[in-house]
């Protein structure tokens, strides 16, 4: 266990915060930081054909150890941690035999992790947890994952008992802006399949994702002095205020679970001349999903029709850009590969939790580029800011789910399972149909 606390906190001291306003991959240079020395280690444990490319994709192998044919699979994490809380400085504490209480983040500014608040920490009782000092996030989002993708390869090449075949290993940058999948060679990585390991708690298992859309509406306005701006004045703002009205009422993030789709507003700014407002809208239904775009489309339209005469040009311009889709449809046809994580995760006494993810992941975009890939937990919570930890406990699990997961893909007759695969697809579309 001290193994992995050591390997943990060696990568998350390292800054390899994104940043979205960089036009270069990896969008910060400190990313190499860590690459670099991930490329060390994994030739340090044996690994072959460790590559780095200009952009900072570290890949690396591990030969198979079976005669018989197996599939080639693929384990990614993200070293690029995020840019909406800082990632510099981390000063992770180590917290052993958690008590159940209140964990003091930092004392002089009174910032305390409570189960009170986070009753998941409860389920973590009597084990170790890594936290924050306060000050800064954990980066257990994915480093959490690199270390556990690192220790399952050290832990095959120290077992060579345990059959496998030949596994694919990526670490890649600027996932937490949205561009992981970007430069992600998947000729080059070669593999079958692959696993995101970037899930959040033990037994996590996400092979449906959001359809995603960003949307930047620009709002035109007319300024004119207020004392004689009665029937001249257009004042964009009140219109930018007017059309986030007319989106349905309790579809917002913090309205919605589940399945169920929102518009979210990101960003508003503006003067009386011109207003900016930006949108995200998600959903897991394709069919739901056009909808809404088409909904936004009708009220830029509606807006456009009433300022027509006062305005003479369109006074609101719409803009809607798809993201990344829902990796299901990608997944369905080879869904023998979710049931292998699945079985892995019972075999070693993990509930799996089946859930659809709220967003979209680096494998949601590599699955529409020809690698399917489920995500699976990598044991952190509350990622992204300061209360951010991750139980010890958990990321050895994850370890061994990866160890599971090649054992069985090389003990595992495909043949039948793809036939299952094919009739859940048909019978999938028949549902669908009614
Ligand atoms: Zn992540």
């Amino acid at each position: 266990m001290q193994h992995i606390i050591d390997r943990f906190i060696s990568y998350v001291t390292i800054d390899t915060e994104s940043d979205p306003n960089s036009t270069t991959t990896p969008s910060t240079k400190k990313q190499f930081d860590l690459a670099n020395k991930l490329v060390d280690e994994l030739k340090a444990i044996g690994m072959t054909q460790v590559t780095i490319d200009k952009h900072g994709y570290v890949m690396a192998t591990l030969a198979s150890n079976v005669k018989h044919k197996v599939p080639t699979i693929g384990f990614v994490s993200h070293f690029d941690t995020t840019p909406d809380f800082t990632g510099k400085d981390v000063k992770p504490q180590v917290i052993l035999n958690y008590d159940g209480g209140d964990i003091i983040l930092n004392k002089e500014q009174n910032i305390v992790l409570s189960p009170s608040y986070f009753k998941d920490l409860l389920q973590y009782k009597g084990q170790t947890l890594i936290t924050t000092n306060g000050l800064t996030l954990l980066g257990a989002d994915d480093k959490a994952g690199i270390t556990e993708i690192m220790t399952a390869m050290e832990y095959l090449i120290q077992h060579p008992e345990i059959q496998h075949g030949k596994i694919r290993v990526c670490f890649t940058p600027d996932e937490e802006i949205g561009r992981g999948a970007d430069l992600f060679d998947v000729k080059k990585f070669g593999a079958d399949w692959a696993y995101t390991m970037d899930g959040s708690q033990i037994g996590e298992l996400e092979y449906e994702n959001f359809n995603a859309a960003g949307v930047k509406i620009t709002f035109k306005g007319k300024s004119v002095h207020p004392g004689y701006a009665k029937g001249k004045m257009i004042n964009s703002m009140l219109i930018a205020n007017d059309f986030i009205n007319e989106l349905p009422k309790g579809e917002t993030p913090q309205e919605t679970k589940g399945y169920e789709g929102f518009f979210h507003v990101t960003g508003l700014t503006g003067s009386i001349e011109e207003t900016k407002l930006e949108l995200i809208i998600r959903d897991h239904d394709m069919k739901k999903f056009i909808k809404r775009k088409e909904l936004v489309h009708k009220i830029t339209k509606k807006f456009n029709k009433e300022f027509k005469k006062q305005f003479g040009e369109d006074i609101v311009i719409c803009e809607i850009k798809d993201q990344y889709y829902n990796m299901k449809e990608k997944v369905v046809p080879v869904m023998f590969i979710v049931d292998l994580a699945e079985k892995a995760m019972k075999s070693l006494g993990i509930k799996p939790l089946i859930k659809p993810i709220r967003g979209g992941t680096d494998g949601c975009r590599l699955s529409y580029m020809g690698l399917p890939c489920p995500n699976i937990f990598a044991g952190g919570h509350n990622f992204h800011g300061k209360y951010e930890y991750v139980p010890v406990e958990s990321m050895q699990k994850a370890v061994e789910v990866i160890v599971k997961i090649a054992e069985l893909t090389a003990t595992t007759d495909f043949t039948k399972q793809e036939a299952r695969s094919k009739k859940q697809e048909k019978k999938e579309k028949k549902t669908k149909k009614k």
